[in-house]
């Protein structure tokens, strides 16, 4: 499995800018979060930079919220974010990663304890070396039931085949940003968002290490089958056309059959005499019908595919970085 998208830059390794920000979506994970804590800080404090926590609770039902004010009341590098109800994950990332402000790095991390902090300092020597997006994959994950399983393949069948995404199985959305790709995610204002699906989106200098998930440190995942096939459904639809031109396709594909078959029924009929029945004739001349209809519907959901990228408003380009003298700066 290719742990390295792009060969490592030959730049040795150096500190860079800014404090690092961690961001991590908390629902219902009050029993863990004391846990998420002391593993967080034993890592970041090992680590040369300043950094803060930035706990979103995302309309959690347990005791989340009171949790992280203690938290945050003891150590002020953590800070809490409490949303008025559940807007689910994707959108507690984007507020977390736009809470960031001024960080030289953010990192996208559950509050489970599921995406390791351990591995955080691998992360970090990653963006040192260059890279703007350290992304992870999983390699296993202990308490993923086969359904997941099944549905996590084919979800990232599906990207790979029919999106223009780069995203490798397993993908997560444990994350370090660079601090130009958290300035171009203020760009985008598509509400229906797949957080790591934008990410990818947006292409940079990105590089992945992979991870085993252990268990969950508590709870149940939040994640049942129906929302994760909800969000697979989401993610999909934001970044393929390909369901809105099936209709297309299949038009095409029974006219491709239907007509030249009609054809040759009325030539046989016409000058070989073959004696085909009035039945026969309108059920492929109904079919080549269905066919045509199917074909204008495609050609509306080609105008419909215009609609959607223009409301989208995804940006037009990215500019990773810039040589010579702008406006005065070098
Ligand atoms: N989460 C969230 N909002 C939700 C569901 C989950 O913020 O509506 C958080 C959750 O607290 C955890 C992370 O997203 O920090 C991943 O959730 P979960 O462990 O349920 O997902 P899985 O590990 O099964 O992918
Ligand atoms: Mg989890």
């Amino acid at each position: 499995m290719p742990m390295t998208h792009e060969a490592a830059t030959s730049r040795p390794a150096c500190r860079r800018g800014g404090k690092i920000s961690l961001v991590v979506p908390v629902y219902n994970e009050g029993k863990g979060l004391a846990a998420l804590r002391d593993a967080l800080v034993a890592v970041m404090d090992a680590l040369p930079y300043e950094w803060d926590c930035i706990l979103v609770d995302d309309g959690s039902r347990d005791d989340s919220w009171a949790v992280i004010e203690s938290i945050s009341a003891a150590d002020p590098r953590f800070k809490g974010l409490m949303f008025s109800r559940n807007f689910g994950k994707e959108m507690a990332l984007t507020a977390g990663v736009e809470a960031a402000v001024g960080a030289g790095a953010v990192i996208c991390l559950d509050a489970d304890l599921q995406h390791p902090p351990e591995i955080i300092p691998e992360l970090v020597a990653k963006w040192e070396e260059g890279y703007d997006i350290v992304a992870t994959i999983r390699e296993k994950v202990a308490d993923y039931s086969l359904v997941k399983k099944i549905g996590s393949k084919t979800f990232y069948w599906f990207m790979r085949r029919f999106t223009d995404l780069d995203l490798p199985p397993n993908s997560t959305d444990f994350r370090l940003l660079d601090s130009k790709v958290v300035e171009t995610l203020a760009q985008f204002t598509e509400g229906s968002r797949m957080f790591r699906g934008i990410i990818d989106w947006m292409g940079y200098k990105k590089t992945y290490i992979s991870f085993c998930a252990p268990a969950r440190s508590q709870g149940e995942p939040a994640y049942s089958v129906k929302k994760l096939f909800n969000l697979a459904i989401n993610s999909f639809t934001s970044f393929s056309l390909v369901p809105l031109r099936l209709a297309g396709y299949l038009g095409l594909g029974i006219m491709a059959v239907t007509l030249p078959l009609l054809c040759v029924m009325v030539l046989a009929n016409w000058f070989i005499g073959a004696n085909i029945t009035a039945i026969a004739f309108f059920t492929v001349f109904n079919t080549l019908l269905i066919g045509i209809v199917l074909c204008a519907l495609g050609m509306m959901s080609l105008y419909i595919g215009h609609i959607h990228t223009e409301v989208v408003n995804r940006p037009l380009y990215i500019v990773r970085c810039r040589a010579g003298t702008w406006d005065g700066n070098a």
